[in-house]
């Protein structure tokens, strides 16, 4: 067997243990694991001229041309917010979102590892790129998504090849279902909440916000996600630790979280608000609409330790900034992302950001798979 030059570490107790497609939690703690490297030395393969050190080479690589996005200023709202303001557009990815990144790097190492057939839950866009990926990698899959998913997800999740299952109730439903059917058919559960490697696969946002942006002194002080499990939020906050550990940044980016008023499990563990998942309401939001992210400790823990935030929005600020990016500076962007942009007022108003400041959000996903409703 192959001698990997990483292992799994709880991402709460720190307990370390062999790498396995089918280690998702801690024995111990229940928290789920994290890629934690022994030897940065070997195995290092290219990945859009960004190096990913897991122990899969180009020819084991199942991409489909995800990454390397672009980062452009939005000047009005610059203007209009008197903050530098740039969205790097992470709807350029193959199936529409960013969650093409972990995708790529989940997929290659679990078709390493011999897997031929997978479950999954989403409400959608996870759900689509996992999909996507899976067919490229001639590996079966199965995906869970709410029915209150928009129909252009469900489609799309559906037109790459994989057994679709709508499921009613909250989307928290649909990652039982998930579950069940994994341990009943004695299927991998290819979580991408849980999978430490597809973390590893979001980070490469991080590193690309790095290589395209520090020489150039547009290297953002502040980043804000909207954040649903954070798989993107963990992963740029990975790699800016791994450019720092490495010298070659001097400071870490201040990571924001956005949530929605109706579905706030982070925001309400910080803050201590009354909000519980059980008082959940609906959120247009549905890519954030995760009211037990598996990862909550690890979130709170990532944004108290590195001077981050988080904040939440109203559906009307969501609705109001979906349009408002679209009628002022052109991007038709779903309502997850919004939810981010809809935050910016709240961080300026309460000192978060300070005017001048540079701040990134990313278009995460488009619009055209999730529409406003007007
Ligand atoms: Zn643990």
């Amino acid at each position: 067997m192959k001698k990997s030059n990483y292992c799994f570490k709880c991402s709460i107790c720190e307990l370390t243990t062999s790498p396995s497609s089918r280690a998702l939690n801690c024995p111990d703690c229940n928290a789920p694991f994290d890629v934690n490297y022994i030897s940065l030395e070997e195995s290092k393969v290219e990945h859009n001229s960004i190096e990913i050190p897991l122990p899969i080479n180009s020819d084991s690589l199942i991409s489909l041309g995800e990454g390397n996005t672009p980062t452009i200023k939005l000047h009005n709202l610059s203007d209009k917010l008197e903050i530098e303001l740039s969205t790097k557009l992470e709807y350029f990815n193959p199936t529409g979102s960013f969650k093409d990144r972990g995708s790529s790097i989940m997929i290659s190492c679990l078709k390493q590892s011999g897997i031929k057939e997978i479950s999954e839950d989403s409400s959608g866009n996870a759900g689509a790129s996992i999909s996507a990926y899976a067919s490229k990698a001639q590996i079966k899959s199965h995906i869970f998504a709410p029915s209150s998913a928009p129909s252009a997800k469900i489609n799309q999740i559906k037109v790459y090849g994989a057994n679709t299952y709508l499921i009613g109730g909250p989307r928290d439903q649909a990652t039982i279902e998930a579950k069940k059917f994994s341990e009943n058919h004695g299927v991998t559960y290819a979580s991408h909440n849980l999978s430490p490697y597809f973390i590893e696969g979001t980070k490469i946002f991080g590193y690309e916000i790095f290589r395209d942006l520090y020489d150039s002194r547009k290297f953002p002080e502040h980043i804000i996600l909207p954040v649903g499990n954070g798989s993107l939020f963990l992963g740029a906050l990975k790699s800016f630790h791994e450019l720092f550990l490495d010298n070659k940044i001097h400071k870490i980016p201040k990571i924001h979280a956005v949530q929605t008023e109706s579905i706030q499990p982070i925001f309400s563990t910080i803050f201590k608000t009354d909000w519980n998942p059980v008082n959940q309401t609906k959120t247009i939001a549905g890519g954030i609409a995760v009211a037990t992210p598996p990862r909550l400790n690890q979130m709170v823990k990532a944004i108290q330790q590195n001077n981050g935030t988080c904040e939440i929005v109203s559906e009307k600020e969501i609705i109001e900034w979906q349009l408002a990016l679209a009628n002022q500076e052109g991007l038709y962007i779903e309502p997850t992302s919004a939810a981010a942009f809809a935050s910016i007022k709240k961080l300026i108003k309460s000192k978060v950001i300070q005017k001048g400041e540079s701040v990134l959000i990313p278009s995460t996903g488009i619009g055209l798979k999730d529409t406003s409703p007007i």
